[in-house]
């Protein structure tokens, strides 16, 4: 197997000068060197050809005794030397200080194809920065982290990869729902991969501590190795930054709300300087279309993490990273413009992806009330909002209101819960829709096609997950290989999948690992 290596993060930025594996405040470092626990028994679980093929790994390296002992941290790959980052951030709200790599191991970053990738252990064991807890990982987080990055990135939404999941062949203690009842599950490893694993929280880091010589180094860092089309020197080239990564957050939460992803933990410290999905904890899928619902048990009083406030919480973010940035720009007038810019282009952003959704090419000023109508009868009862979007692409212009109707019909988890109010402002909301439609020029088979590429039929349902979970705790993968299968196309039709095309189950409705999770992981 071989990895064409680059070091650029260790070799230009300062390290921790102490090499102690155990818990601490560190200074005026970027890291600090580690090495990942070796796994008593490691055996790869699955691994993702595209990834491997990605960063310069064909099928037969795979499945070598490299790749094995390279991925479960066994041993290190020649010439390089894994660290954990430090980093720092805002935990609902609240400023928690450092906190760092606890569990998470940089391999290396990696050249090929002239993209530069950084490969991450996640579960690889304990670092300085795991404070009170193992540095590990269980088989039940990890194949939800595993599965859902790669069924994000092809549903199109900026995401880190996964190249592989292990066994560690070790046992890790978890409460999972934090009521005393410890219990012993699989140890397993992940191998995620991403340009870089910096955060909002890594400036965060240096800015509330005054170093600003780090700060300033961090953000060259970063501007020269990932984002080098910004030129110039200066306040300049930080503000140009900073108004690239507001577009980007922008961009990503926009695609969270097109899918009905909830990310659970949008702390600081899970937010990629590149605009990406990080850490996959928590989170949800929309089943029932719910602005209010989030999957995370912990912030089940205040649901600061909501899906309809996911917007909010990435402009609140950004300020926060704008506070980080301020002391480079020593001016807060044009981060405020940046700021204020936000919502109005997240409005225009999010009006134009919603229009798509309904299968207007046409933009009018009028859909945006129809529009709000829809994701308020969305609400009114239960209604699958993947079911919806995507049977709503069946709808014709000769359609009256109740065939319109009737072809969404199988969305509703409950019809009996249609009274007669609802049933007449759906009947108005189709009529509307009809009309709207009908002023389109594509036909009804090119609008379908068109709502078809961007309204999924698959997607990683929290039950489904958890099936495939309960399956691969007993050694069976088959579940797991078939949605992996499945979610690489979850556009097309794929009638062999047809099943899982259907509402979450009434098992699944408030079941432990389905829509309440909590951060035990
Ligand atoms: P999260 O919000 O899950 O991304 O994690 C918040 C912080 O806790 C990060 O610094 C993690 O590295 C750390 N952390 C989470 N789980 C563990 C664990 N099992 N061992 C060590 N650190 C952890
Ligand atoms: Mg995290």
């Amino acid at each position: 197997m071989k990895l064409h290596i680059q070091n650029n993060f260790i070799s230009e930025l300062p390290a921790d000068p102490s090499e102690i594996n155990a818990p601490r405040q560190v200074e005026q470092a970027f890291y600090s060197y580690v090495l990942p626990k070796i796994p008593s028994n490691p055996s790869l679980i699955h691994a993702s050809n595209e990834v491997a093929n990605a960063i310069g790994l064909s099928p037969e390296d795979i499945l070598s005794p490299d790749f094995l002992n390279t991925f479960s941290g066994s041993t290190v790959y020649p010439e390089t030397k894994p660290f954990a980052l430090c980093y720092a951030g805002h935990q609902f709200g609240n400023w928690a200080g450092q906190l760092g790599d606890g569990r998470a191991i940089n391999l290396t970053e990696v050249v090929h194809g002239n993209e530069t990738y950084t490969l991450q252990l996640k579960g690889a064991g304990p670092t300085p920065y795991s404070r009170t807890a193992d540095g590990f990982a269980v088989l039940r987080s990890s194949i939800r982290e595993y599965l859902c990055a790669e069924a994000m990135h092809y549903l199109g939404v900026p995401t880190t990869r996964s190249l592989s999941l292990m066994l560690s062949g070790d046992q890790v203690l978890r409460d999972v729902l934090y009521n005393g009842n410890p219990a012993f599950e699989k140890g397993a490893i992940v191998c995620r991969v991403a340009p870089s694993f910096i955060r909002f929280g890594s400036f965060e880091l240096f800015s509330s501590r005054k170093d600003y010589i780090n700060l300033k180094l961090l953000a060259d860092f970063t501007i020269k190795h990932h984002f080098p089309h910004i030129q110039g020197e200066g306040v300049g080239k930080y503000l140009d930054f900073f108004h690239e990564v507001t577009q980007t957050t922008l961009n990503m939460i926009v695609h969270w709300q097109r899918v009905g992803f909830v990310h659970g933990v949008m702390n600081t410290d899970n937010m990629s300087i590149h605009g990406i999905t990080i850490d996959y904890g928590p989170y949800g899928w929309l089943e029932d279309y719910n602005s209010n619902w989030t999957p995370n048990t912990t912030d089940r009083q205040h649901k600061r993490y909501r899906f309809g406030n996911q917007p909010e919480i990435a402009l609140w973010n950004l300020y926060q990273l704008a506070n980080a940035l301020y002391p480079l720009i020593q001016d807060a007038k044009p981060l405020e413009t940046i700021l204020d810019a936000f919502s109005l282009d997240y409005e225009k952003e999010y009006l134009n992806m919603m229009q798509n959704k309904l299968g207007f090419q046409i933009k009018k000023e009028t859909d945006a009330i129809l529009i709000e109508s829809l994701t308020q009868l969305l609400q009114l009862v239960e209604t699958d909002m993947t079911i919806f979007f995507r049977n709503l692409g069946n709808v014709t212009k000769d359609d009256t209101a109740t065939t319109a109707f009737n072809t969404i019909k199988d969305a509703f988890y409950n019809e009996k819960d249609l009274n007669e109010t609802i049933l007449k402002d759906w009947h108005e909301w189709f009529e509307n829709y009809k009309t709207r439609i009908n002023e389109e020029i594509l036909s009804d088979s090119e609008r379908k096609e068109q709502m078809n590429s961007i309204n999924p039929k698959y997607v990683l349902r929290n039950y489904m997950a958890q099936l495939c979970i309960e399956d691969a705790d007993k050694g069976n993968y088959s579940l797991l290989n078939e949605l992996f299968e499945m979610l690489k196309k979850p556009y097309d039709e794929q009638s062999n999948f047809q099943k899982w095309f259907t509402k979450r189950p009434d098992w699944a409705r408030d079941k432990v690992g389905c829509s309440m999770l909590s951060c035990s992981s």
